[in-house]
């Protein structure tokens, strides 16, 4: 663990909820028992002895039974899962949290102990390209990076400055305003993703009876230091290095951010781009 950081442990906390497959379970309930670790940077809480600059384990607790006896569901999968984003989502300085979900009133028939399932959730640094060239591009992307910020889930950092780019390739069409901004969030890659495409599609739908489609394009140009490639998702963005309405936004965002498959950095990057021309 790094210095500064440290972890807030409540273990064997006791719930009654009704989480279960068998209908009994959910109709009758039974006792969970929790055992819980948040971590974050507790430097300024133990500088300051300031109840402000930490994570309040009381009210985390309270939350956590409130929670449990709120929801049903079928799995403790679903449940360890839904607690980790629940915390994240209502203490901002929070930077990981693990969640066991014991039950030891599970229907096994033999003699055990007890049963769990064990899920861990933390906060992600991605960095997304904004671009528009159709409708009010300005309003667009502002409001892009607004419903980016609004979400419980993600927290804008840093906007760039939007620029106008000149599109290449010769095909007749208007100016691009691009940018790029700097997010947080508890989301994974494909969740961003589908994220990402709602805010689009929501953009396009208004677009579709002014001015016709694409008039947003918000991709994700790194998560963290992952490398990906799927069948709909390559992080870093593919190609990112040869394009620079992305690499002079991220000037300005990051540019000691170091391109985990090239191991250059944004400077570099541009560097090396602006001597091709
Ligand atoms: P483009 O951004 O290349 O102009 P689209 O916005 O239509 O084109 O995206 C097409 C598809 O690219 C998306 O549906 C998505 O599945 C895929 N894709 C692959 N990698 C990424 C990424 N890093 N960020 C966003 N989309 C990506
Ligand atoms: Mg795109």
């Amino acid at each position: 663990m790094k210095d500064g950081m440290g972890i807030i442990k409540i273990q064997g906390l006791k719930v009654y909820a009704y989480h279960g497959v068998l209908p009994e379970e959910q109709a009758q309930g039974q006792t969970f028992v929790l055992n819980l670790e948040m971590e974050q940077n507790i430097e300024a809480a133990a500088r300051t002895d300031d109840l402000e600059k930490t994570t309040d384990y009381g009210r985390a607790a309270v939350l956590v039974s409130d929670w449990m006896t709120e929801h049903t569901s079928k799995l403790i999968e679903t449940v360890a899962a839904g607690l980790c984003r629940m915390l994240l989502e209502t203490f901002p300085l929070l930077q990981r949290v693990t969640v066991e979900v014991q039950k030891p009133r599970a229907p096994i028939p033999l003699e055990f102990e007890t049963v769990s399932v064990t899920a861990s959730m933390g906060r992600h640094r991605a960095y997304l390209s904004i671009g528009s060239n159709l409708g009010d591009s300005r309003a667009l992307l502002e409001e892009a990076v607004e419903k980016l910020g609004r979400a419980s889930h993600t927290k804008v950092v840093k906007v760039s400055d939007l620029i106008v780019t000149k599109p290449y390739g010769g095909v007749e069409q208007p100016d691009f305003l691009n940018g790029a901004v700097e997010i947080s969030t508890i989301l994974s890659p494909t969740e961003l993703l589908d994220f990402l495409h709602e805010i689009e599609q929501e953009a396009g739908r208004e677009r579709l009876v002014h001015w016709g489609p694409r008039t947003l394009d918000l991709d994700i140009l790194f998560y963290d230091d992952l490398v990906l490639r799927t069948k709909d998702l390559t992080i870093p963005h593919a190609d990112l290095h040869n394009r620079s309405f992305v690499l002079n936004p991220m000037m300005e965002l990051d540019p000691g951010f170091r391109h985990p498959v090239l191991g250059r950095t944004i400077a570099e990057l541009k560097g090396a781009l602006d001597a091709k021309h």
